[in-house]
């Protein structure tokens, strides 16, 4: 989940009298299309839901620009089959989309199991994932009120899918059929693809490298925007070091490819968002009060930010 989305939701649902009408509101939709899209070729795949961009080496970005989220989901295709990084919030039919990419059999693997990247597992037979009790437990599906707050008028750019409402919007259940592990590759034919577990964001958080092109999938461990480290299922620490070990890889990468917001971004993010983490840890860097949600401060940086609770403040 990202930062403005759940901001809107939250003056919407909790501080803003029923008086007062959401055009009042600044919405997210307005800041659409984000200008970094200007220098990326929409492909013919893209439908009303998906938008869809082709990048080197066989890699699809599918993005949702319509939902709050605007999650991201990747297709990487080799020569003997696919890997979808991610499925998305589940409001639309990504296989169709993925469908329309390749015709090879296509394994899904998660960044990490928050609602918003696991919401089309469902409709694919095989599921490769971290196995720890928060992803077992996502796993299982989500029909709560979150989640159809996600199909809510506030949350959307446009309509819904046809036959998606918010009363039957649900994260549906799946099978996790293949656990990985720090170090596993996945072999497409032709390339390879390296997991690097890297927990903090969540304890079933994972990168993935392919050496040979220097492209690194990061999840919502990097994205260009607020990087939320609030969740209980957050480890600050955790995620400092995995922020690091990132970096560190800077010289081998040529992309990042991040789960929210922009499809490509600049590898050398990485070691600024790494310094940037260890001057807050420090207590250096200069945060102010988040009020949208009590208990929790912003720190602000260039091209990304970090929102936690005031108790990890040094
Ligand atoms: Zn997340």
């Amino acid at each position: 989940m990202t930062v403005n989305k759940y901001l809107v939701f939250i003056l919407v649902f909790i501080f803003i009298p029923s008086t007062k009408s959401l055009g009042e509101l600044e919405s997210f939709c307005d800041n659409l299309p984000r200008p970094a899209y200007s220098q990326f070729k929409k492909h013919e795949a893209s439908n009303d839901w998906f938008e869809v961009y082709q990048f080197e080496h066989n890699v699809w970005a599918i993005y949702e620009p319509f939902q709050w989220q605007e999650v991201i989901s990747y297709l990487i295709i080799g020569n003997s089959s696919a890997l979808l990084v991610d499925s998305g919030n589940g409001i639309g039919d990504i296989k169709a989309v993925v469908d329309r990419l390749t015709d090879k059999p296509v394994r899904i693997i998660n960044t990490h199991s928050h609602f918003d990247h696991i919401g089309g597992n469902y409709q694919f037979e095989t599921i490769l994932s971290p196995s720890t009790e928060f992803s077992i437990s996502n796993s299982k599906g989500n029909n709560s009120q979150t989640i159809k707050t996600e199909v809510s008028t506030e949350a959307l750019c446009k309509s819904l899918p046809k036959g998606v409402t918010q009363k039957s919007h649900a994260i549906k259940p799946y099978s996790i059929t293949a656990k990985v592990k720090d170090g596993d590759m996945i072999d497409l034919g032709g390339r390879k693809i390296e997991i690097l577990y890297i927990p903090g964001h969540t304890d079933d958080s994972i990168a993935l490298f392919e050496a040979e092109s220097g492209y690194l999938w990061t999840g919502d461990s990097f994205y260009e925007g607020p990087i939320w480290l609030w969740f209980p299922e957050t480890d600050v620490h955790a995620y400092q070091q995995s922020i690091s070990r990132l970096a560190a890889l800077t010289p081998q990468l040529k992309a990042l490819f991040p789960a929210h917001n922009i499809p490509y971004s600049n590898p050398s993010l990485l070691a600024e968002t790494d310094e940037a983490f260890q001057l807050v840890l420090a207590g250096k860097a200069k945060s102010r009060p988040y009020a949208t949600f009590e208990g929790t401060v912003i720190y602000d940086f260039d091209r990304f930010g970090f929102l936690m609770l005031k108790e990890n403040k040094q």
